[in-house]
C-alpha cells in the first residue's frame, strides 16, 4: 500500500538519524542488541530495547536503550526528538508492567559529570523502594 504523510517522515527522520550515528564506536550495548551478549530483555521492537540492569541499585532497574547508538544525551538534536519521546512512553509502559504504583525514578547520565559508564545512550528506571533527593 501507499505510506502515509506521516510514515514518510517518519521514515526520513530514522533514515537521517542512522547516517548521523553511523560513525559512533559500538559499546556492549550493541552486543546486546545483537544478541551476541545475553540480557535479560523485558521489551523491545523496530526503534527500542528495554533490559534489566546488570548491577541493580533499586529492587527493579532497566534500562531504555534505542537501536541507533546515539553515544550520549548531550548530542542529540531536533530530528531525534521523535525516538527519544518514544524512549520516554517505552519506560512509562514498562515501569507500569514492572508493577511500580508508588512511583519510580528516571535518570540519563551523560558524560564525566553525569557518571556516565556506556556511551550508547540509556534511561536508567529504578523504583520498588523510595528513592533520595538530592542524588549521589
Ligand atoms: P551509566 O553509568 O553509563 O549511566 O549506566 C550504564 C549501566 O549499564 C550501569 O548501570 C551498568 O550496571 C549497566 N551495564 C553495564 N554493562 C552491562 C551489561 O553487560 N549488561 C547489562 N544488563 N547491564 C550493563
Amino acid at each position: 500500500g501507499k505510506l502515509s504523510s506521516d510514515e514518510v517522515n517518519k521514515a526520513h527522520l530514522a533514515e537521517e538519524a542512522i547516517k548521523k550515528y553511523r560513525n559512533t564506536s559500538p559499546t556492549i550495548f550493541s552486543k546486546i542488541i545483537d544478541k551476541s551478549l545475553p540480557a535479560d530483555i523485558i521489551y523491545e521492537d523496530d526503534k527500542c530495547l528495554v533490559f534489566r540492569d546488570i548491577s541493580p541499585q533499586a529492587p527493579v532497574h532497566f534500562l531504555v536503550i534505542p537501536r541507533i547508538p546515539i553515544p550520549r544525551i548531550s548530542e542529540v538534536t531536533e530530528s531525534d526528538g521523535q525516538l527519544l519521546g518514544h524512549l520516554l512512553v517505552v519506560a512509562k509502559n514498562t515501569a507500569k508492567k514492572e508493577g511500580l504504583v508508588e512511583g519510580y525514578r528516571i535518570v540519563i547520565n551523560d558524560g564525566k559529570n553525569g557518571a556516565q559508564s556506556v556511551y550508547h545512550l540509556h534511561i536508567h528506571v529504578l523504583g520498588g523502594r523510595q528513592m533520595n533527593w538530592p542524588p549521589g
